[in-house]
């Protein structure tokens, strides 16, 4: 049976065993898929067992995504951009491909399942870690009017929209500071896992304001509060996301595309 996993560092808590599960059953694809916490400094060991053992193609999730990029042989466009990899594939001879799901699976989240359109949109990019990185591509791509990314440490936001600077209307503002109007606001920093919102001006949020937090479940809670609270029209959190970067990952690796509907109704209902 064909070997995969999600390296992580924790990881028990992934839904990601779960919804290659489901969507291994759905497709009639024979497969295996494991939660493998790795330590901080032995995820590239970790990984070369894995594949000794077989391993096909993994995720990799918080904190190995850099180190991701850096052992993949090659990498596709999306990954090269975000400099960080979230989905491996071992290729014939052993070489690794490396891609960036992310923002894929944000964009068909946004787009497919919640409707919405980004094209000519402002939007706020909250957080300047990895996810932040695959997120900004995409959404230049899609054509919105204007991505203004603020973060707590203001010096990140500032060199990943230059890094962006080529690729669209990219700016960094100050976290206090960022302007209003936006249409999108999308939360892409871990501060929700500690229980706290970041801390943004009300004034970000208006009544034609949709917030979404890239993080899912009770996390989510306190940004989509003070989204809620601030006024903002619509409120979701990133299980979609979370279905779609997978369902993405599960098409590199299988060449067959799950239907993600029933998969993210299931954990809702769950
Ligand atoms: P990183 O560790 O790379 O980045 C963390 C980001 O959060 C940084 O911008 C950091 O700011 C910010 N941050 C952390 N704590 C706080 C705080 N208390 N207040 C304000 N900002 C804070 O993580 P990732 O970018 O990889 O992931 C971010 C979140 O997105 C995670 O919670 C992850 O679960 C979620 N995610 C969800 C996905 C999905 O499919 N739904 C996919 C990928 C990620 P600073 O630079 O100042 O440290």
């Amino acid at each position: 049976m064909d070997r995969y996993a999600v390296f992580g560092h924790p990881v028990g808590h992934s839904k990601s065993p779960q919804i290659h599960a489901a969507f291994a059953a759905q497709t009639g694809q024979s497969l295996s898929y494991e939660a493998i916490d790795a330590p901080p400094d032995g995820f590239a060991e970790a990984l070369r067992d894995f594949i000794e053992q077989g391993g096909r193609g993994c995720n990799v999730t918080v904190p190995f995504k850099d180190e991701a990029y850096r052992l993949a042989d090659r990498c596709d466009a999306l990954a090269g951009q975000a400099q960080a990899v979230n989905t491996l594939r071992v290729e014939p001879g052993g070489r690794l491909a490396g891609f960036n799901t992310d923002g894929i699976g944000l964009l068909r989240d946004l787009t497919q399942n919640l409707g919405l359109v980004l094209a000519g949109r402002r939007v706020l990019l909250v957080g300047a870690g990895g996810a932040a990185a695959g997120i900004v591509g995409p959404l230049l791509a899609a054509g919105i009017a204007q991505l203004v990314i603020v973060n707590r440490t203001p010096q990140r936001a500032g060199d990943l929209a230059r890094r962006f600077a080529a690729h669209g209307p990219v700016r960094a503002a100050p976290l206090q500071a960022p302007g209003s109007g936006f249409d999108l606001v999308l939360n892409a920093t871990a501060a929700g896992l500690g229980g706290r919102a970041p801390d943004l001006p009300v004034a970000v949020f208006s009544p034609e304001t949709v917030a979404y937090d890239l993080v899912y479940g009770p996390a989510a809670g306190p940004f989509l509060a003070l989204a809620r609270q601030a006024g903002a029209g619509a409120c979701h959190d990133g299980l979609g996301m979370l279905v779609e970067q997978a369902a993405e990952a599960f098409w590199l690796w299988r060449g067959v595309r799950p239907a993600t509907a029933p998969v993210i109704a299931a954990l809702r209902g769950a």
